[in-house]
Parts: C-alpha cells; sequence; structure tokens
C-alpha cells in the first residue's frame, strides 16, 4: 500500500513538472508540443512521382529544344527488373514512352522470351530527350538527365539492371570497356546487379548476335 501511494506522488510530481513545462512553453510563444511521429514511408510509385515532378519541363540541358516529349520511363514501380537504353528515338519522342519502335518491339519479344511482360518490368533510358539525328549524347546532356534516372533506380531498387548497348552500360559503369567484353556477367552496381547486353536496335541489324543475348536473358531470368 506504501508503495502505492509513493507512486503516486511521484506521478503526482511528473504530471506538475508537465504542467509547468506546458505552461513555460506557452509563455514563450510555443503553441504545441514537439511530436516524435515519424515521417510516413512514401511507395515507390510515390516516389516515382515526386522525381517526374522535380523533372517537370526540364530545360537542364540543350536537348529540350528538340524534343517533342519528355520520355521519363515507364512499366512497374515494383519491378525486379529494369532495362535502361541510351535515349529516345524518333518514335519514342512522339508517343513519350521508350522502346515502342521497332527496337522497342524487339525488346518486348525479349522481355517475353524469359516469360516476363513490359508491365512486369520497368524501361527508362540514360537521357530523356531525343538527340537530334539520334546522335550520340553528349557528356553535358548526360551530366544534367543522368541523375534522375539514378534517382528513379533508387527508388525502384530493382535486383537486376539490364543495361542495353554500349553507351547505357559504359555510362553507367563508368568505363569505356567495350560492350562484347562486359556483357554476359552480373556487375554490383548501388544496390543492385547489373548486366549488360546488346542494344536491340543493334540485334535489327546483326543478328548473329541474338545467340549471346538469349544467353544473357537465360542469366536474367535464373536470378530473378
Ligand atoms: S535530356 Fe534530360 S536534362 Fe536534358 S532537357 Fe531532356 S530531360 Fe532535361
Amino acid at each position: 500500500m506504501e508503495d502505492l501511494d509513493q507512486l503516486a506522488q511521484e506521478m503526482q510530481q511528473v504530471l506538475y513538472s508537465l504542467q509547468e513545462y506546458v505552461h513555460c512553453q506557452k509563455e514563450e510563444g510555443v503553441e504545441g508540443l514537439p511530436t516524435l511521429l515519424p515521417e510516413p514511408v512514401k511507395s515507390k510509385a510515390q516516389l516515382l512521382t515526386e522525381i517526374r515532378k522535380e523533372l517537370g519541363d526540364c530545360k537542364r540541358c540543350k536537348l529540350n529544344s528538340h524534343r517533342k516529349n519528355i520520355v521519363f520511363g515507364t512499366g512497374n514501380p515494383e519491378a525486379r527488373l529494369v532495362f535502361v537504353g541510351e535515349g529516345p528515338g524518333g518514335d519514342e519522342d512522339i508517343q513519350g514512352e521508350p522502346f515502342v519502335g521497332p527496337a522497342g518491339q524487339l525488346l518486348t519479344k525479349i522481355i517475353n522470351s524469359i516469360n516476363l511482360t513490359r508491365e512486369e518490368v520497368y524501361i527508362a533510358n540514360i537521357i530523356k530527350c531525343r538527340p537530334p539525328k539520334n546522335r550520340n549524347p553528349e557528356p553535358d546532356e548526360i551530366k544534367a538527365c543522368e541523375p534522375f534516372l539514378i534517382k528513379q533506380l533508387d527508388a525502384i531498387q530493382p535486383k537486376i539492371i539490364c543495361a542495353l548497348g554500349t553507351f547505357a552500360a559504359q555510362t553507367l559503369l563508368e568505363t569505356d570497356e567495350k560492350i562484347s567484353r562486359l556483357r554476359g556477367r552480373f556487375i554490383p552496381f548501388r544496390n543492385s546487379k547489373l548486366i549488360a547486353t546488346f542494344h536491340p536496335a543493334y540485334l535489327l541489324r546483326n543478328s548473329q548476335r541474338k545467340r549471346e543475348v538469349w544467353e544473357d536473358m537465360k542469366k536474367i531470368r535464373q536470378e530473378y
């Protein structure tokens, strides 16, 4: 009983101290007590929407003056596999979606060949606006645009990133090694594993390379 009385007294003491604290805070102009509630965790879809908003009607590099549409990226925000190409071509520029031309149709077949659909993966490019006459993106353009791709990858956190073609592989891995040496093996990249393979547009011109791409896809399927 004595213990209970002592506990009650201590509780009362704590309440008095708290009241006094709140009173002092009010006198100093503080309207409410600080809350320690954690920030709500954002979904990957929300994070991607925020990145798209941040990109806005981007004029961070000179490619903005040639484009019809920004090609942000498309697919499943929860994707375990992300494909990264070089940049939009003519069809992509018109439609605002990556890989929708002939090379895109081949990419769809490649994705289907490992029993996945375009809706299950995510597809993006190193740069988001079409370079004039489909020339290679220039260093200042990559510097301006690539950070947004990196933010997208960090939001999605895919298990596997497949770099399509020399340009994407060399840019992401910051190397000038040839695609023939880079392809076919997993390389740690941020929180993912990156594997490079030939670009579908290259495959359209060099069908003898299809077997190697199929080998790379089998590795992706096993790792997936
Ligand atoms: S390529 Fe990227 S950085 Fe350049 S204008 Fe387009 S979205 Fe902006």
